[in-house]
C-alpha cells in the first residue's frame, strides 16, 4: 500500500458480469484502501440468460469460500456432467461431450489413440462409454467426488446450471456483506481526462457523480464505457459464428432435471435445454439470414417438452471481442469485453478468467502499459480458443439439409483450428497450447462425435499388445459402469446434500 495504490473501483453494470467481479474484489481487496463502488440500473435490467457453465466455476467459488450447498440451493442450481449434442452430425446422431477424461492412458499413450486402433479391430461402443461423467450422465446419476467410495468418481468432474437472476443477487448478498457500496441509477454521461482520455467519474440521471481510478465496464452488449466513451473498437466474428440472434423461454420441468445441458441442432441454429430445479431453461441461438424472430419463436415453443412458463424473450448479438479488454483506466468484463454464442458455456467463464488476470496484473495509479498489454494477450488468446472450439462444431457438421449448415459445412475457419482439424484427422492427434482452456478430452468428443475420424494412430500405441489393451478397455468400460450404478440419482443428490431450493 502506497500514495499510487487504487483507491476506489467503479464498476459499471450489476448482471452476472458485475457482480461476480464485485464478490471477487470485495474478496481479494479487503485492505482497508480501496472502496468498490457498482452501479446498475433497475430499469435497464440485465440481460437475464446464463445458466450453465462449465468446471471452473468451482475454483472460482471456492475462491471466494462458498459453501456448495447453500449455492445449488439459493440459486435453484442443478450440476452439470458435459453437453450432450443432438443433430450435429448428420441431423440424427447424439453425441456426448463430457467433462473430465476418457478413459485412462496407457505406458503414457492417450487413451483415445488406443481407442482409435481397437476400432479398427471390432465395433466398439461410443467413445462415451469411457468417460465416467458421460456414464453418469446417462443414467441420471450424480455424486460429488469426495463422496463417492470408488476411485472412478474422482473423474467426475461437474459444473453448475443456475438461474441467471437468483446466481446475481447471491452475488450481491456476499459482496455487499464484504462492503461493496450499490448505487442505483442510470448512468448518463462519462466524464475523460484532456490528458490522457482515462475515465474520471460517471455521471447519474439525478446528477450523482462517481468518481474513482479504476473503472470495470459490465454495462452489458453496449459496452457504455470501454465503447461508447473509449471507442475501443470491435473485431467481428460473425463470418466463423453467423448465429446472431436468440430466443429464450423458461418452462414447466417434466420429471427429474438431467445431469446435463442438450444442444440439439435446428434447421438455422441450436436449440439449448438447460434443466434447473423449478424449471427448464430452453433457447434458440439462430442465425438472421436463414430465420425470422418469428419463425424462431415458432420453432422454439414446439419443441418444449413442458408449457412455456413467460412470454419469449428475443435477443441480439454480434460475435466476435473488443479490441482491448484493457483500455487505458477501464477494464471490460462480460459481454461488454466480448460475445461467443452459448454453445459449449464459456462466457461466464471468460468473466471468471478475466477477473482472475485483473487480480493477478491489479494496476496502481500509474498504470504500468506491461501489465495492461498482458491482461490483453492473455484475454485475446483466451477469446480466440473459445471461438475456434466452438467453430469446430459447425464446420465439422455433414448437414447439408439447410442453406444454413451448407455455409457452415463449406466455409473456411481460421488457419490454427484448420491445423487442429487436419492433424487430428490423420492419426488422432492433438496438442494442447499453452493456457489453451478445453483439453484434449473436449476435442476428441467433439471431433468424433461429428464424424471426423482419423484415418490411422499414432505408431507408438503399436508398441502395446492389443489383446492386452483390449482387455483394459474392458475393464475400465465395466468398472464406471458399476461405479454410476452405486450413484444416487442426480434427484436423489440434490435431496441428500439439503441443495433443493
Ligand atoms: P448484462 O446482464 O447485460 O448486465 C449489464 C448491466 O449493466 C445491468 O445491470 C444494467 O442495468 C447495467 N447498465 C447498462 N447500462 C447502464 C447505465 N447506463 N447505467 C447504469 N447501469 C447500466 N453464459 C454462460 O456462461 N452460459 C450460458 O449458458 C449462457 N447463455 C447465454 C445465452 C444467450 C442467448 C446470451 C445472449 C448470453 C448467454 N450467456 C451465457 C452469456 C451470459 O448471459 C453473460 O455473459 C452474463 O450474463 C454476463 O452479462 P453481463 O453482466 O455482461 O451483462
Amino acid at each position: 500500500m502506497n500514495e499510487h495504490t487504487i483507491r476506489n473501483v467503479v464498476i459499471v453494470g450489476g448482471g452476472t458480469a458485475g457482480w461476480m467481479a464485485a464478490a471477487a474484489l470485495s474478496r481479494f481487496l479487503n485492505n482497508g484502501v480501496t472502496r468498490v463502488t457498482l452501479v446498475e440500473s433497475e430499469e435497464i435490467g440485465t440481460v437475464g440468460v446464463g445458466e450453465a457453465t462449465i468446471p471452473p466455476l468451482l475454483t472460482f467459488n471456492k475462491m471466494l469460500g462458498i459453501n456448495e450447498n447453500d449455492f445449488v440451493r439459493e440459486t435453484g442450481g442443478t450440476y452439470k456432467l458435459g453437453i450432450e449434442f443432438a443433430g450435429w452430425h448428420n441431423g440424427q446422431d447424439r453425441y456426448f461431450h463430457p467433462f473430465g477424461f476418457f478413459g485412462q492412458d496407457l505406458q503414457g499413450i492417450h487413451f483415445h489413440q488406443l481407442y482409435l486402433r481397437e476400432r479398427q479391430r471390432r465395433v466398439l461402443p461410443d467413445i462415451s462409454a469411457w468417460a465416467m461423467s458421460a456414464v453418469a450422465a446417462s443414467r441420471g446419476k450424480f455424486a460429488r467426488p469426495a463422496d463417492g467410495a470408488q476411485s472412478a468418481v474422482k473423474d467426475l468432474l461437474y459444473a453448475y446450471h443456475f438461474d441467471a437472476a437468483l446466481y446475481a443477487a447471491f452475488l450481491r448478498r456476499y459482496a455487499e456483506a464484504n462492503g461493496v457500496a450499490r448505487v442505483e441509477g442510470k448512468i448518463t454521461d462519462v466524464r475523460l481526462r484532456p490528458e490522457d482520455g482515462h475515465v474520471t467519474e460517471v455521471v447519474l440521471e439525478n446528477g450523482q457523480r462517481i468518481g474513482g481510478e479504476l473503472f470495470i465496464d459490465c454495462s452489458g452488449f453496449r459496452g457504455l464505457l470501454i465503447e461508447e466513451a473509449l471507442e475501443t473498437g470491435y473485431e467481428n466474428w460473425q463470418h466463423w459464428l453467423p448465429c446472431d440472434r436468440a430466443v429464450a423461454v423458461p418452462s414447466r420441468l417434466v420429471g427429474d432435471p438431467d445431469p446435463f445441458t442438450r444442444a440439439t441442432a435446428r434447421g438455422a441454429g441450436w436449440q439449448w435445454r438447460i434443466p434447473l430445479q423449478q424449471r427448464m431453461g430452453n433457447g434458440l441461438v439462430y442465425c438472421s439470414d436463414f430465420m425470422s424472430a418469428e419463425e424462431a419463436e415458432r420453432e422454439l415453443l414446439a419443441n418444449l417438452e413442458g408449457e412455456p412458463l413467460a412470454q419469449p424473450r428475443h435477443l441480439s448479438f454480434v460475435t466476435g471481442r473488443r479490441k482491448l479488454g484493457w483500455n487505458r483506466n477501464v477494464v471490460a468484463l462480460g459481454l461488454s469485453s466480448g460475445f461467443v454464442e452459448p454453445l459449449e458455456s464459456t462466457s461466464i467463464h471468460l468473466v471468471q478468467s478475466g477477473i482472475a488476470k485483473l487480480i493477478a496484473l491489479f494496476p496502481d495509479q500509474r498504470f504500468d502499459p506491461i501489465e495492461r498489454d498482458e491482461y490483453n494477450r492473455q484475454m485475446k488468446d483466451l477469446y480466440e480458443d473459445v471461438r475456434d472450439f466452438v467453430i469446430l462444431h459447425y464446420k465439422a457438421t455433414r448437414r447439408n439439409d439447410t442453406p444454413f449448415w451448407d455455409r457452415c459445412r463449406t466455409m473456411d475457419v481460421p488457419e490454427n483450428l484448420q491445423r487442429k482439424i487436419d492433424l487430428f484427422r490423420g492419426k488422432g492427434r492433438l496438442f494442447r497450447d499453452g493456457l489453451e482452456l478445453f483439453a484434449t478430452t473436449s476435442w476428441v468428443a467433439v471431433c468424433l462425435g461429428q464424424g471426423i475420424i482419423p484415418s490411422e494412430y499414432e505408431p507408438a500405441v503399436d508398441a502395446l499388445d492389443e489383446d492386452r489393451v483390449a482387455h483394459a478397455m474392458e475393464q475400465m468400460r465395466q468398472g464406471y459402469l458399476a461405479v454410476a450404478d452405486q450413484l444416487p440419482t442426480h434427484a436423489e443428490f440434490l435431496r441428500r446434500t439439503g441443495s433443493l431450493a
